[in-house]
Parts: structure tokens; sequence; C-alpha cells
């Protein structure tokens, strides 16, 4: 990969990671509202209220998975083994990179 490539997927990384950390900010807001307002609702709307907060969990669980992965990825980036499988040492298919910034598998390791 060369350098120009290596900047684009830098740049999309850390692209990526703003975004879930804005969405991270905003979740949290989600999940805090559910306390403050547990005395106030009635007792359908609390449940619904505890069904958003399970679920801005979950989401929140998903993006500290993508966050750590990223990372991982910027660290790879570091150590010039970005792009390359980790399994048998090939390049990682650009598009398959493109889907997933943080892949350290090619295709076939990684379905295989
Ligand atoms: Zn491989």
């Amino acid at each position: 990969m060369n350098t120009a490539e290596l900047e684009h997927f830098q740049h999309l990384i850390h692209q990526r990671l703003s975004e879930l950390e804005a969405q991270s900010a905003a979740g949290q807001d989600a999940q805090s509202v559910v306390e403050l307002d547990q005395q106030a609702v009635g007792r359908l709307s609390r449940m619904d209220a505890l069904q958003n907060q399970a679920m801005a969990k979950a989401q929140q669980t998903r993006r500290d998975t993508e966050v750590h992965r990223l990372r991982t990825a910027l660290t790879r980036m570091d150590e010039d083994e970005f792009g390359y499988c980790e399994d048998c040492g090939e390049p990682i298919a650009h598009g398959r990179l493109e889907l997933d910034l943080a892949a350290t598998k090619c295709v076939s390791c990684a379905s295989g």
C-alpha cells in the first residue's frame, strides 16, 4: 500500500472515530434522561424509557467495540501492518478495507 492510500484510510478512520465520539455523547444523554424522569413518567412510558435505555446501552457497547477495532487499525498503521492479512500476510483487498476499515484478515482467511 502506498502513502496516499494509507493516508486515505487513516483519514477515513479518524473521521469514523469522531462520528462515533459524537454518537456516544448523544447516547449518554439518552441514557441519563431515563434516570431523571423515572418518578415523573407513567408505567407504560417508563417501560418504553427502560427499553430505550437498554437499546442505547447496546448501541454504546457496539460503538465501544468499533472504537477499539479502529484504534487497533491505527496502531497497525504505525507498525506498517495495516492492509496486510494477520494470518497469511497477503494484502487485504482495498474494497474490503473500504467496507471494514478495521479488517485484519483477507477474504479467504476471514471466511476460512
Ligand atoms: Zn489471509
